[in-house]
């Protein structure tokens, strides 16, 4: 049963697949044009975070959660116009979600997003630039509209081993290991915290 689930979720990992590679597209198209349209205020935050990738992540998380629902609301990807699941084709879904793609899920793509503009743990990344990061990182990796049923399925998919070792074989070689290392104290100003949630509250497309 278990080996069935996975084969049926193989469009979803294939990036050969119709499936991927049009929703990609699709994805990259939004993007762009919603980029310079957006009037999303957390894209535009000044406030300077400060800490390891991984504490910046953690206080970032739920706003990349909001930013998904938020700025990829109107996002065209297959079954958006016709209620569909991409994966059990069931057609009157009333509730959709957007998964990400078990290569590239939500946390890493923020992490990436981090990493990218992170010079070390005493200088500050403004928060604006990491979500802006953020999204632009979803042009290389699609999501796709499944209904909570399969969505919970497909988190629960084990991928492919070797390719998320390869991957994390990569990472570590192309950063130090240092950047990483936990920090003991933690150094995020409240202030900027509380801006952050509040402008989450109140930003809309
Ligand atoms: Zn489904």
């Amino acid at each position: 049963m278990i080996l069935s689930i996975s084969i049926m979720f193989n469009n979803l990992n294939d990036t050969t697949s119709i499936l991927y590679t049009k929703n990609l597209e699709i994805q990259k198209e939004y993007i762009e044009n919603k980029m310079s349209q957006t009037q999303l205020s957390i894209l535009t935050n000044n406030s300077q975070l400060i800490g390891s990738v991984e504490e910046i992540s953690n206080l970032c998380s739920n706003t990349a959660t909001n930013i998904i629902k938020n700025f990829f609301r109107k996002c065209p990807l297959s079954g958006y116009n016709s209620r569909k699941c991409s994966m059990c084709n069931k057609t009157d879904c009333t509730i959709l979600e957007k998964a990400h793609s078990s290569y590239s899920d939500r946390p890493t793509i923020l992490k990436n997003a981090i990493q990218t503009l992170w010079t070390d743990d005493n200088v500050g990344i403004n928060a604006g630039n990491i979500f802006r990061e953020f999204i632009l990182l979803h042009k290389n990796t699609p999501m796709f509209l499944l209904c909570p049923s399969c969505h919970r399925k497909y988190d629960k998919i084990k991928v492919d081993k070797n390719y998320k070792n390869k991957n994390k074989k990569k990472k570590s070689n192309q950063c130090s290991r240092n950047k990483y290392k936990p920090t003991i104290q933690y150094r995020m100003s409240t202030r900027n915290t509380k801006n952050i949630k509040w402008s989450l509250r109140k930003y809309s497309t």
